[in-house]
């Protein structure tokens, strides 16, 4: 439920709203707008949802009481109608900029790796961190790195400037809810089997433990295609614009497993509105340790972010406001407008 407080609302009547829902064991949860005041309501809503929008609707203050028959709530549009904009040492993810996650304007690098074959290279660990760190120093860059487990989430964020979530952990709630508390940007991608709700729901999980910056990123879900790693499912980008203010980046890398598909699915990803990409880049990509196959030389990454920032500026123009074209979405089953 979403309590719209009027302009010029007093700060007594939106503490007055608050305790009425405390009366019912649910919990407020603040949106201070640029014009008014937006009270989430966090709990077990469902059995006085009724006798509570009566009440609430005729409290003092009050300009509307929604309901929100989604599941996830603080992530949802409708509880928080702006985009949400994250700032790291300077770059912002979600402004209307593009950001490019791989060494242009957020530098990536794995340190802890989740590798299908435990006889695959596993990452440096906390000296890979110390790599990192020194890049971002060199270059003024803010970085981003994967945490694998709760224990490892102290470490990567005294280290790196964004926690990312992998794939494999993305329904890990120990893990989402350690780094919903560690104070850092967290980049949440999607599960390769995941539905959109379930990938929502997850970043609910971390916005819901204090951290309301959170990124999506789109990465191929699994389908019976097998030419490609996986199938990106780019259809994501405008429907997560319309159903959260979270950013949403696309990482055709992963997505596709071969380079010479990485560039043209990011093209398509910034037409559909992504903000932002994230690739794998490698000076030789032939002695990767890692994903080789998929890793873009630096002539090849060079290239592409040129095209893509053209694709961009053009984008601009045409779609300003992906979510608002679009009608009311239902997700899964249990979504209603
Ligand atoms: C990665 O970004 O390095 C990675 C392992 O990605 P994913 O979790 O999407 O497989
Ligand atoms: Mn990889």
């Amino acid at each position: 439920m979403i309590i719209v407080m009027a302009m010029g609302a007093t700060e007594q009547e939106a503490a007055d709203v608050r305790d009425q829902l405390r009366q019912y064991n649910l919990t407020a949860h603040d949106n201070y707008g640029t014009q008014r005041v937006v009270i989430a309501v966090l709990g077990d809503v469902a059995p006085v949802r009724e006798l509570l929008m009566s009440k609430l609707s005729i409290m003092p203050g009050v300009e509307s009481v929604t309901p929100i028959t989604r599941p996830y709530k603080l992530t949802s549009r409708e509880s928080h109608p702006e985009d949400t904009v994250i700032e790291v040492l300077g770059t912002k993810v979600g402004d209307g900029s593009l950001t490019i996650m791989a060494g242009a304007t957020i530098l990536r690098g794995g340190a802890f790796k989740p590798r299908t074959s435990p006889y695959a290279f596993q990452g440096l660990g906390v000296e890979g961190l110390t790599y990192l760190a020194e890049a971002s120093k060199l270059t003024g860059l803010p970085t981003i790195t994967e945490v694998m487990e709760p224990s490892q989430v102290e470490v990567v964020a005294k280290h790196a400037d964004i926690l990312q979530v992998g794939t494999r952990n993305m329904q890990n709630y120990s893990l989402l809810t350690a780094v919903g508390k560690a104070g850092r940007p967290v980049m949440l991608k999607r599960g390769y089997g995941a539905t959109i709700e379930e990938w929502l729901m997850a970043a609910e999980y971390i916005v819901s433990s204090g951290n309301p910056h959170v990124i999506l990123c789109e990465r191929g879900i699994r389908t019976f295609e097998t030419y490609t790693r996986n199938t990106l499912d780019l259809t994501a980008v405008p429907l997560l614009h319309h159903l959260t203010h979270l950013p949403v980046v696309v990482d055709p890398s992963h997505a596709t497993g071969k380079r010479w598909l990485v560039k043209p699915m990011a093209l398509a990803a910034v037409a559909a509105g992504a903000d932002g990409i994230m690739v794998e880049v490698h000076p030789r990509p032939d002695q990767a340790r890692s994903d080789g196959e998929q890793s873009l030389t630096f002539d090849q990454f060079a290239d592409m972010a040129g095209a893509l920032n053209q694709i961009h500026e053009q984008v601009r123009t045409l779609i300003k406001d992906p979510f608002a074209m679009t009608g009311p979405v239902k997700v899964g089953g249990s979504s209603k407008h």
